[in-house]
């Protein structure tokens, strides 16, 4: 196309000079032999007369057809060959056909004549048609020769950077996963067009997917800055905007408070309701903050359950308890979902700006320590009993430290075996013969000496670890029983704590029949004890693992009982054979009438509900003799023994005078399981 154009170009650019060019050098041509034959004439005539007029025939020939004398008065003095009837005197014609008449003064010996000559001019014309025909051939060569030289140059200039530019389109859009057509071969291609065609077509498709790559663009951008399920900003952003907070504040002097919000017992909801339930949670959550915040503030979710708030311009602590207070509140408004209604709680940790940091640091230190001062505050809250709010200070530090320190203790001593079972005699307050005996866990420290189970369980309880450490427990327990009864007490039982970790864990079932497997011991000879505010936490979830676990044959028992606020319409429903009345209402038997009457109405619920009631931490005989006229069944405290390590517990066995149960008599295990009714 380019080449054709530049080819026309040039043939009527040569034409524009070439036409003129033939053109005047015909009229020169004719009047160079105008000139020859006038030339020819007077040289003829020049050295005759004018009347000797046969000189002309000389003259006449196939150049000059024709000739016509007149004298210099305008007399006819000859008419000689093919003159066309010209008369002299009249009009001279111009051309006729291809003679062209001239006009000529002839200068002779006798005098001047006019003469009229008739030239024929066919050779010139020929001439110059061959010469316009060589110009046309020259024109017509050196036009092919420009619209080459165009395809040449467009193919140098043009076609290889629009080759190489189709060449990444097709690969960006194979890399795009689009079809890719089959190439063109460009130097085969004799139309531009049809390269035009894909070429327009190609940047059409790339422009579409520059598009969608935009909005793929943004959309990553977006996602690489928030989470997925709150669409709240995540951990990447909250930082970025902390350092910004932190940076402005100091710049202006401000003041900011950083919140960490964390749900309560998230695992549970999870596992109670499934993870839908829980992520709708979670987002509800997130949203309630973001909308109980202003616009200047920040809401980011950094974890599973756990999200930040960044408030800014921040008052004093005032304002950041009256926030926290808000997120609680807005937190914990129930949730409706498929035709749940739930209720959550939340701890919040809150570490103000600059109050709680230490200033000369570099900035991005001071983000850092400003969250980890509320994590620090969120962990107080945590152990403090969860569902409140805790504004930091340096004691929680320390307090935290300790915790880490014992965490880590805790995981060398379960792989060092620095844990051991105790085992704590229970009697029956009546015959006052052994029943059996409560596991406690012990853990000497090499360090610290022996750390109380009060101490150390909850933390194992927190990060888990409990689960092994409970399943080791057990395990233990029920191999030492086991043992004792092969040594002749086949009516010991052993009761194990288990904590409520260990019940929501989902292995609960699987972890017991395997220690009992294991250890050979009889699912009767075993109990386990929940403590009651465990049980309380969740009970319709806890009623069905008992359930579960009261098919097998074990028993199972309320720990703590009158600590826990049970409710008495749940206590019917719970598969237990056990009330343990908690040593804090033994303790003051004798002089506490308030413990006497909580103690006679534990009795009381036991009996109505055909539930034995253990008595621990009895200290005396006095309150062992009350407890006996009370008609408690069993009795467990330093008065009877301490926990014994398990060669304490043999001897204490062999040395206690009234003996052991028998695995014939009617023993605690033995007492009639409770019968309930479910749905009631
Ligand atoms: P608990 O299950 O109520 O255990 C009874 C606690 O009372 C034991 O404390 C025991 O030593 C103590 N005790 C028994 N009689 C008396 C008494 O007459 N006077 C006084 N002052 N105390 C008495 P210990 O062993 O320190 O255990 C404390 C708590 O730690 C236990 O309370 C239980 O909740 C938990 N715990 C202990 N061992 C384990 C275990 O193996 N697993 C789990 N999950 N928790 C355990
Ligand atoms: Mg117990
Ligand atoms: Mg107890």
């Amino acid at each position: 196309m380019l080449s054709g154009t530049v080819a026309l170009a040039m043939f009527l650019l040569q034409t524009l000079v070439y036409v003129p060019s033939v053109f005047s050098r015909h009229q020169d041509s004719l009047e160079h032999r105008f000139d020859l034959e006038r030339n020819l004439l007077s040289s003829t005539f020049r050295s005759s007369d004018h009347l000797a007029l046969d000189v002309s025939d000389a003259v006449i020939g196939d150049t000059l057809v024709g000739l016509v004398l007149t004298s210099a008065q305008g007399k006819l003095l000859l008419r000689k060959g093919d003159t066309f009837g010209y008369e002299p005197g009249a009009l001279l014609p111009t051309t006729i056909g291809a003679i062209t008449p001239i006009t000529v003064e002839l200068t002779t010996r006798t005098g001047v004549m006019n003469g009229t000559g008739f030239v024929n001019t066919s050779n010139e014309l020929y001439a110059s048609v061959w010469h316009g025909l060589l110009y046309f051939a020259i024109a017509l060569f050196l036009s092919a020769a420009a619209g080459v030289v165009a395809i040449w140059g467009t193919a140098r200039y043009y076609l290889a950077p629009m080759e190489a530019l189709l060449c990444a389109l097709r690969n960006s859009r194979e890399s795009s996963d689009a079809q890719a057509p089959e190439p063109i071969d460009l130097k085969s291609c004799e139309d531009l067009s049809l390269i035009a065609d894909e070429f327009n077509s190609l940047i059409d498709e790339q422009r579409k997917s520059s598009r969608q790559v935009k909005v793929k663009q943004q959309y990553l951008e977006f996602a690489a800055h928030h989470d997925p399920l709150t669409h709240l900003p995540n951990r990447l952003m909250f930082e970025n905007a902390l350092k910004k907070t932190v940076k402005d504040s100091i710049a202006d002097n401000l003041h900011f408070a950083v919140f960490l919000v964390d749900l309560d017992n998230f695992k549970f909801f999870n596992d109670q309701y499934g993870h839908l339930v829980g992520d709708k949670m979670v987002a509800e959550v997130g949203n309630r903050l973001r909308t109980m915040m202003r616009d200047i503030d920040l809401v980011a979710r950094l974890d599973g359950d756990e999200f930040v708030v960044i408030q800014k311009e921040a008052r004093d602590k005032d304002s950041a308890e009256e926030v926290a207070r808000r997120i609680m509140n807005v937190a914990a408004a129930p949730y409706e979902y498929r035709g749940f209604t739930l209720k959550a709680a939340v701890s919040v940790g809150i570490s103000s700006f600059p109050a709680d940091v230490h200033i000369n640091q570099a900035e991005d230190m001071l983000g850092e320590e400003i969250v980890n001062n509320a994590a620090v505050a969120l962990q107080e809250a945590k152990s403090n009993g969860k569902n409140q709010y805790q504004l930091f200070n340096e004691k929680m530090r320390s307090r935290l430290t300790a915790r880490i320190r014992l965490e880590q203790d805790l995981k060398i001593g379960m792989q060092d075996g620095q844990f051991e079972v105790y085992y704590q005699p229970k009697i029956n307050i009546h015959t006052r013969k052994c029943t059996g005996s409560e596991a406690l866990v012990r853990w000497r420290h090499p360090v610290n000496g022996f750390v109380s189970p009060e101490a150390f369980v909850p933390l194992a309880e927190e990060t888990g670890l409990i689960i092994e450490l409970g399943a080791w427990i057990l395990q233990t327990a029920c191999d030492m029983t086991y043992e004792l009864q092969q040594k002749g007490y086949d009516g010991l039982n052993v009761a194990v704590n288990i904590s409520a970790v260990q019940f929501t864990d989902g292995n609960l079932l699987p972890m017991v029949s395997k220690a009992l497997e294991e250890s050979k011991l009889r699912p009767e000879s075993l109990e386990l004890e929940i403590t009651e505010s465990a049980v309380m936490h969740d009970p319709e979830e806890v009623i069905s693992s008992l359930h579960e676990l009261s098919k097998y044959g074990m028993k199972l028992a309320i720990d703590d009982f009158g600590t826990g606020y049970s409710s008495l319409a749940y206590l019917k429903r719970f598969p237990v054979n056990t009330l343990k009345i908690d040593r804090a209402f033994i303790t003051d038997i004798s002089s506490d009438n308030d413990d006497v009457a909580i103690v006679e109405a534990v009795l009381g619920l036991g009996k109505h509900f055909n539930m034995k009631v253990v008595a621990e931490g009895v200290e005396d005989e006095e309150q062992l003799n009350f407890l006996k006229s009370q008609g408690c069944d069993i009795a467990q405290g330093y008065y009877i023994s301490k926990p014994l390590s398990p060669e304490q517990y043999l001897s204490w066995l062999e040395r206690w005078p009234y003996g052991v149960q028998s695995a014939g008599a009617p023993s605690e295990s033995m007492l009639p399981v409770l019968t309930y009714k479910t749905g009631t």
